[in-house]
Formats: structure tokens, C-alpha cells, sequence
């Protein structure tokens, strides 16, 4: 298995329209950005620790996109050419926290908080047919096709890229369908890229 090493994680927020709603949130006006930082990422089969202490933590099943070269004010048209692979994510969130916080540095940091699968290359991907899927215990809790996206991965890269420069290996999480939920110990969780590649973790409580 490929453990990816990115400089940076970069997500992106409220993606999908309805899920800025279940959430009471509009959509925004341009791409609502954070980072997660490198040590909240775990791989297939590790666990997911709850965190004492922090309240209501929710999956986020998402379409990770993996960089392969150098972006800086990238143009939309060119983004894919920055692409090497895709990618299962969960950005595992505190709920609660994300909410009381006011900025999301705690929320989506934790160790643990970001459980990527294998990378797949760009090229053994149908780009046209994206849709990412999230299973709980096996029941199929999101199924959101990337054509809901308010804005589409290049439109991403081309944003992100015009404020910070991505680097090779460098992780962009593309945003949540509806269907988030709260996880508890003993949970199996399965974000799956349909078709593509997924990532499969047990909840674990922590001490
Ligand atoms: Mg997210």
C-alpha cells in the first residue's frame, strides 16, 4: 500500500449544496477553504480515535485529489494536467467543536481525522462518472455524485493554486455529499470513490 506523504492538506468546505443545508449553512460565494494537518492522516485499517472529551464526531466521506506536479495560478482548463491520482478521504470532523471553535484548525485535526485509501492513478479513472459513497457498518449513509459539486475540481485547484502553491504529493479534499453522521466506538466506516478506490477504518474510543 502506497502511504501517501503530503506538505499540506487542503480541503474544501460546504461543496455540495445539500449538504450546507443539513448543516444550516449557505453556500458560499467561492471555495470555502482549510487545512488539515499531515499528522491527523491514518491509512486503511487503522483506527479512528474519538477524542475524550470532544463531544459528537462525524465522517465525511470525500474525493481526494493527489497532485503530481508543481500548481501556482493554475487555470481550470490546465488543473487535471496537475493530477496524478485520486484518492479515498474521510475528514473526520468534532462536530461540536468545529461549532464552538469558530475556526476549524481542532475540529479537523485531531490525530486520526483524515483516513486516505490507496492512491489511483488519474488515468485509470473515469473522470466523466465520479461519486463518492459512505458506508456505516455496511449501510449506505452518503451517495453523492461529483456533478453536485458547486465547484468542480479544476475550479478548486485553480483557486487553491492562485493562494498557495501545491506541491507534488500535496492532498486536496473536494467536499462532503449530505448524509454526514456521528460515529461512535466499535463503527466500521468505508468511504468509497465509486468504483475507484476506497478506504475502510474502525472507531476506536480514545483514553
Ligand atoms: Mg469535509
Amino acid at each position: 500500500m502506497t502511504r501517501i506523504q503530503p506538505s499540506k492538506i487542503v480541503c474544501v468546505g460546504r461543496n455540495y449544496a445539500k449538504h450546507a443545508a443539513e448543516l444550516g449553512n449557505d453556500v458560499p460565494v467561492e471555495p470555502l477553504i482549510f487545512l488539515k494537518p499531515p499528522s491527523s492522516l491514518v491509512f486503511e485499517g487503522d483506527d479512528i480515535v474519538l477524542p475524550q472529551g470532544a463531544g459528537r464526531v462525524d465522517f465525511e466521506g470525500e474525493i481526494g485529489v493527489i497532485i503530481g506536479r508543481r500548481a501556482r495560478n493554475v487555470a481550470a482548463a490546465d488543473a487535471w494536467d496537475c493530477v496524478e491520482a485520486l484518492i479515498a478521504v474521510n475528514d473526520v470532523t468534532a462536530r461540536d467543536l468545529q461549532r464552538t471553535d469558530g475556526q476549524w484548525t481542532r475540529a479537523k485535526g485531531f490525530d486520526s481525522f483524515c483516513p486516505v485509501g490507496t492512491p489511483i492513478p488519474l488515468a485509470e479513472v473515469d473522470r466523466s462518472a465520479l461519486g463518492v459513497r459512505t458506508r456505516v457498518n455496511g449501510e449506505v449513509r452518503q451517495d453523492g455524485p461529483a456533478s453536485d459539486m458547486v465547484f468542480d475540481i479544476p475550479a478548486i485547484i485553480a483557486h487553491i493554486s492562485s493562494i498557495m502553491t501545491l506541491e507534488p504529493g500535496d492532498l486536496i479534499a473536494t467536499g462532503t455529499p449530505d448524509g454526514i453522521g456521528p460515529l461512535s466506538a466499535g463503527d466500521e466506516v468505508v468511504v468509497e470513490i465509486v468504483g475507484v478506490g476506497s478506504v475502510t477504518n474502525r472507531v476506536v474510543a480514545g483514553h
